[in-house]
């Protein structure tokens, strides 16, 4: 049974917060994971570190001087790693004949290309990169049922709401009985904030997240709001949902991951710890269940659940988000390019916070949508939303 079988693994953007989480769940389990390829962008040394606790067969960098270096030092460590460098590398250890399961945990759009990859291949594709499937979730999606992949939600929202539908869900909501997903929001650092007083938030008030701890870029998003539009966005392309049948619900303990409401009345939520090795675990493992390295959740010192809606006035990156998937085509991907520009641009002080909606607002009025059936198009509209975004920042 494949069950026996040890599962190799690729584990693209290796050194992250999801990367890491990932070893450490795959290190709780050597009978049944074994680790095919590493890849970073430019941490080396984090990379060489894992690369001597996990010895895979591969490693990647984004950068050949990077990839030189690391190839001395695993040499020197007597490690029969292979260190290749660039974009094509990042693919060819996505599609690998020997490869089982990719966790697709680069952040932003550099993750595309590795991930549908891995989609086309017909892996088991955990999906962290969310920013993959919003930038190109029509094209992304029919690749996984032609090529016959296993896209499995690492998202914790998404992979929440993968376990309280039924586990063959495909056909749209309305067939099995579900009418709305739930779509839980901690509301992030700046819950209850105003638009003034956002104006005036740093970059370290903004990592600085209640509930979870994450890579830089997703903690802006989270502090915007905007990680929770293109989350919405996530659920639309995963459950064949329209925007409409997507609620999001600010539920500052972040206990609840989200739910799906069905037409008997009957809500199913998931609720845990916020330790994002629970659904990387059941990514790994679905459909069995295996240890995570995750506290059972102790109700009594969750004590309260509170539930409260966006506000979308101070935050007008959840609705510019909804706007986006509304217009379809290239608009999410156009969306997420200037918010990628803009976030970069907040974190070296060249931006204020609230710059952030703005930029995107101006980049998808520059960008009307268009068709998003092909590849190229989809790569065409992220330049040309970048180029847009960054002429914008450097006139302001
Ligand atoms: P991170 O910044 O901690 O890690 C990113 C990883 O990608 C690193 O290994 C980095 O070396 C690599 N990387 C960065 N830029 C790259 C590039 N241009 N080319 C190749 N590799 C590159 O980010 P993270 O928090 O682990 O998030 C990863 C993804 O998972 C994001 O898409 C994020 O939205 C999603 N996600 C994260 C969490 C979380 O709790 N951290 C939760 C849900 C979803
Ligand atoms: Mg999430």
């Amino acid at each position: 049974s494949t069950t026996l079988r040890c599962q190799a693994v690729t584990v693209l953007g290796a050194t992250g917060s999801i990367g890491t989480s990932t070893l450490d769940v795959i290190t709780r389990h050597p009978d049944r994971y074994r680790v095919h390829a590493l890849t970073a962008h430019r941490s080396r040394e984090a990379l060489l570190a894992l690369c001597r606790i996990h010895r895979p067969a591969q490693a990647v960098m984004s950068r050949e001087t990077d990839a030189a270096w690391l190839r001395e030092r695993l040499r020197e460590a007597g490690l029969a790693t292979e260190v290749r460098a660039g974009a094509e590398a990042l693919v060819e250890v996505s599609e690998a004949a020997e490869v089982d399961t990719v966790m697709a945990a680069i952040v932003g759009a550099a993750g595309l290309l590795p991930t549908l990859a891995a989609v086309r291949a017909g892996k088991r594709v955990l999906l962290a990169n969310k920013e993959a499937l919003v930038m190109s979730g029509a094209l992304f999606m029919e690749a996984v049922a032609r090529c016959g992949a296993t896209l499995l939600p690492i998202d914790s929202e998404h992979n929440a709401i993968y376990q309280c539908l039924p586990i063959e869900h495909r056909g749209g909501l309305a067939r099995h009985g579900v009418t709305q997903l739930l779509l839980t929001a901690s509301g992030g650092p700046f819950r209850g904030w105003s638009a003034r007083e956002l104006a005036a938030v740093t970059p370290a008030q903004a990592c600085d997240h209640p509930n979870w701890s994450m890579g830089r870029k997703i903690s802006v998003d989270s502090a915007t709001l905007m990680n929770k539009g293109l989350e919405l966005i996530e659920a639309c392309w995963l459950f064949d949902a329209r925007p409409s049948q997507v609620q999001v619900v600010v539920h500052p303990q972040s206990v609840i991951h989200s739910m799906a409401a069905y037409s008997d009345g009957s809500v199913i939520a998931q609720l845990g710890n916020p330790d994002m090795r629970t659904p990387i675990a059941y990514g790994l493992a679905w459909p069995e269940r295996i240890e995570a390295g995750v506290k059972t959740l102790d109700l009594f010192s969750v004590a309260r659940l509170d539930f409260e809606p966006p506000d979308e006035t101070a935050f007008p990156c959840l609705p510019l988000a909804r706007a986006a998937m509304v217009a379809g085509g290239t608009a999410p991907a156009v969306l997420n390019a200037a918010n990628e520009v803009a976030v970069a641009a907040f974190l070296d002080g060249r931006l204020g916070f609230n710059g952030i909606g703005d930029l995107v607002a101006r980049v998808l009025e520059a960008r009307p949508a268009e068709p998003a059936g092909e590849l190229g198009t989809i790569l065409e509209a992220d330049a040309a939303a970048r180029e847009t975004a960054q002429a914008w920042l450097a006139g302001c």
